[in-house]
């Protein structure tokens, strides 16, 4: 099963994508972990990505779609995958197409989860990762036992610096202007499940399995 799960920042898709995984035993491929390694590297594709994702735009075209051919070509996506946070224009939906057909592969679903900006901030700027050892935290949902430090390794917390709230709407809008095109597109495709992002991770997650249907 190919799958992309679609949403704006802050919507869940991450976790959603790492339990949806686990059960249709498919890998999940997210662009944003891809780019952080890079950038965690210090690759030259890795400084050239900062750069953008810092000020809350969108890595190009050229490097990302690099990184996902090389990705779903693996052996461990030979019978479906998981992308999470791509395509994220319609160029790049696209692109990914050809991609697809030059392998003989097809999109089968296009999960798109909702919510409210307002709701996406509060998640977004409350978020806090820890320095050492990558925990995440969340201020108001999963805040750490003393303030600013890590519960597991005792590292000191940080925010992201996309977290950040200027960032958060810089991103919203680049959500709003470049992505939410993309709905009406993999809707004219028939591919398009809509699902309310609101409410527990199992609420939602239930949801999304219903669109899916079984494993
Ligand atoms: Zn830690």
């Amino acid at each position: 099963m190919n799958v992309i799960l679609l949403g704006p920042p802050g919507v869940g898709k991450g976790t959603q994508a790492k339990r949806l995984t686990e059960e249709y035993r498919i890998p999940q491929i997210s662009t944003g972990d891809m780019l952080r390694a890079a950038i965690k590297a210090g690759s030259q594709l890795g400084k050239e990505a900062k750069g953008f994702m810092d000020r809350g735009a969108l890595v190009p075209d050229s490097v990302v779609l690099g990184l996902v051919d090389e990705r779903i070509r693996a052996d461990d996506a030979k019978n479906g995958f998981m992308l999470d946070g791509f395509p994220r224009t319609v160029v790049q939906a696209d692109t990914l197409g050809e991609m697809l057909v030059k392998q003989g592969r097809a999109i089968d679903h296009v999960v798109c989860l909702l919510a409210a900006n307002d709701e996406l901030v509060r998640r977004l700027a409350g978020r806090r990762t820890c320095n050492k050892c990558s925990a995440p935290f969340h201020v108001d949902f999963k805040p750490p036992r003393k303030p600013g430090v890590c519960d597991a390794c005792g590292g000191e917390l940080y925010q992201r610096d996309d977290d950040k709230e200027e960032a958060i709407r810089t991103r919203l809008v680049t959500y709003d202007t470049q992505t939410k095109p993309l709905i009406e597109y993999y809707k004219g495709k028939k591919l398009l499940r809509s699902v309310d992002g609101l409410g527990s991770m199992d609420a939602v997650y239930a949801r999304i399995r219903e669109a899916l249907g079984p494993a």
